[in-house]
């Protein structure tokens, strides 16, 4: 078996295990990466990326049968529009392997060995990892777990056949006359949308009284009349409870206790996601666990020394950029930087129609938290970018102490808010303000526009309402 030694081993080439890489090498660090696919891990290769691409085709193809239904108020028309389906796959699968090249590419700059395989820990410095060419062992000094997270199974609507979890969902071949998802939450709202889109036919079934449960009703509002519109059935406070052993039937039992049955030819199964912490040896080790995730302290450090662990791995919020956020800042303390996670705020998005952004504080949380606050709220209806996007559904909505109008919080929906969510972060990390808001001047016509308006409001001076 062939051995190697480095002062640096990271499992898992997701965006919080090549960050770490990238970040280490920078700083000098002897570094080997571990991966058993491919570089870029959930978040570029099953995951946000093509996520994102997706939802773009179906937003375009949306648009130009709109208007070939004569329903387009641009005045645009055309004659009847079609999707090849794997030609959206292809071009999906380009820019997926633009950017897993790119990552490799950066890992070798940097000088960061690559070890393609499965990882697996004989002890707490040690790692055997299987590769194409057998077996290596690796000793490190310091160990990151990054191994990420994978869909949650049902155990009466197993994964297979029509039923299928997020990585399939973003490489059918064909766009399902029927589509069955199973949880209105980020996965199953932006996948079910792009589909319907698409040109399916979708029913959604969510076992909470709403939509994303995880955001305050006003925020939700929007998409929920958005799914309407666009023809998708929402069953709200209905359970996915089995599949029809012809397996094309969805059972769910509906609010009001009585069995209903979905005819699907597509089951997209969207209902959390739980961390990667079977196969690679956790038995080995001696790790705190909170609940089925692995406990980390405010440097990422888990309870055994010289073992890191960060990103989806370690818990919610599983998003890309928390991963990478803790990847950069433990390299940073394996080459004996002083750092913990001071962050003051992790921005989330939603990219459904219209897309949710919160960064901080709701003003529910705030209050919770023992703040008395100011809020402004200002509607794209208002503004005159979103006017001419004909996207006016929404509003951006600012948090402030009371007392001193520090910004705790800002929410957005509307479409093409996603952008803003650099905004929001930015006051909030900077400890912005109202007055440091409203007095930005805001470039004309942006939807920009709506958040200096929002924090004008805040202050009781809100120019365009
Ligand atoms: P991962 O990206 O899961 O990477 C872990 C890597 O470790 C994998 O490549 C895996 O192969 C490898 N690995 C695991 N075990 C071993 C082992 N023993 N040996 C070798 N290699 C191993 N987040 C956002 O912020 N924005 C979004 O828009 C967004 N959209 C998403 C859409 C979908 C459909 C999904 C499923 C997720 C989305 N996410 C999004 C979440 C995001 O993908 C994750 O938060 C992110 O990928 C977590 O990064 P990570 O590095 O912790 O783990
Ligand atoms: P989620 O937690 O966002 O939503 C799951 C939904 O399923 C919830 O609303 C829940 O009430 C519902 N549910 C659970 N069991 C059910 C049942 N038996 N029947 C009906 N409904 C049921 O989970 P997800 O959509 O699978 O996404 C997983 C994670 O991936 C997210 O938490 C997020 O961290 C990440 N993600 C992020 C983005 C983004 O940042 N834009 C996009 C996709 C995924």
């Amino acid at each position: 078996m062939k051995e190697i030694a480095c002062k640096l081993l990271i499992i898992g080439a997701g965006p919080g295990g090549y960050v770490c890489a990238i970040r280490a090498g920078q700083l000098g660090i002897d570094t080997v990466i571990v991966e058993a696919k491919k570089p870029g891990g959930t978040c570029l290769t099953v995951g946000c990326i093509p996520s994102k691409a997706l939802i773009h085709a179906a937003e375009e193809f949306d648009a130009v049968r709109r208007a070939a239904a004569g329903a387009s108020p641009l005045g645009i028309s055309t004659a009847s529009p079609s999707i090849e389906l794997t030609r959206t796959m292809a071009w999906k699968d380009h820019i997926v392997g633009r950017l897993t090249g790119g990552v490799t590419a950066l890992l070798k700059r940097q000088k960061v060995k690559i070890v393609h395989g499965w990882a697996r820990f004989r002890d707490g410095k040690t790692v055997e990892v299987e590769t194409e060419t057998g077996r290596q062992l690796i000793r490190a000094e310091t160990v990151v777990i990054a191994t990420g997270s994978a869909p949650v199974e049902l155990p009466s609507i197993p994964f297979g056949g029509p039923v299928i979890s997020s990585t399939e969902a973003l490489s059918l071949d064909g766009v399902p006359e029927r589509l069955a998802v199973v949880g209105a939450g980020y996965i199953g709202l932006e996948l079910g949308i792009a589909y319907a889109k698409l040109g399916a036919q979708v029913t959604v079934v969510e076992a909470a009284e709403r939509i994303l449960p995880l955001y305050d009703a006003d925020l939700t509002k929007p998409v929920a009349k958005r799914l309407a519109a666009l023809g998708i059935e929402l069953l709200l406070r209905a359970k996915a409870r089995e599949i029809e052993p012809r397996r094309d039937q969805l059972v769910v039992e509906t609010a009001d206790g009585a069995a209903r049955q979905i005819a699907a030819d597509r089951i997209l199964v969207a209902v959390g996601r739980r961390p990667a912490i079977d196969g690679w040896g956790l038995e080995e080790l001696d790790l705190d666990r909170k609940g089925r995730f692995i406990r980390i302290d405010d440097q990422c450090r888990s309870s055994m020394r010289g073992i890191f662990a960060i990103g989806d791995v370690t818990g919610e919020p599983m998003l890309a950029h928390r991963a990478m956020a803790q990847g950069e800042m433990v390299a940073e303390i394996v080459a004996g930087h002083r750092r913990n996670w001071d962050k003051s705020c992790i921005p989330a998005i939603c990219f459904t129609d219209p897309e949710i952004v919160t960064a901080g504080l709701t003003p529910d949380e705030a209050r919770a938290a023992g703040h008395e606050v100011d809020i402004g709220q200002f509607p794209f209806s208002a503004n005159g970018r979103a006017m001419t996007r004909h996207a006016e559904d929404g509003f951006v909505r600012v948090v402030a102490r009371a007392d001193n109008h520090l910004v705790l919080g800002v929410q957005a929906v509307g479409q093409g808010a996603s952008e803003l969510s650099a905004a929001f972060g930015l006051a909030i990390e900077m400890g912005a303000r109202l007055e440091d808001v409203a007095g930005t001047i805001h470039a004309h016509p942006t939807l920009g526009e709506a958040f200096q308006e929002a924090a004008l409001k805040g202050l009781g001076q809100a120019l365009h309402i």
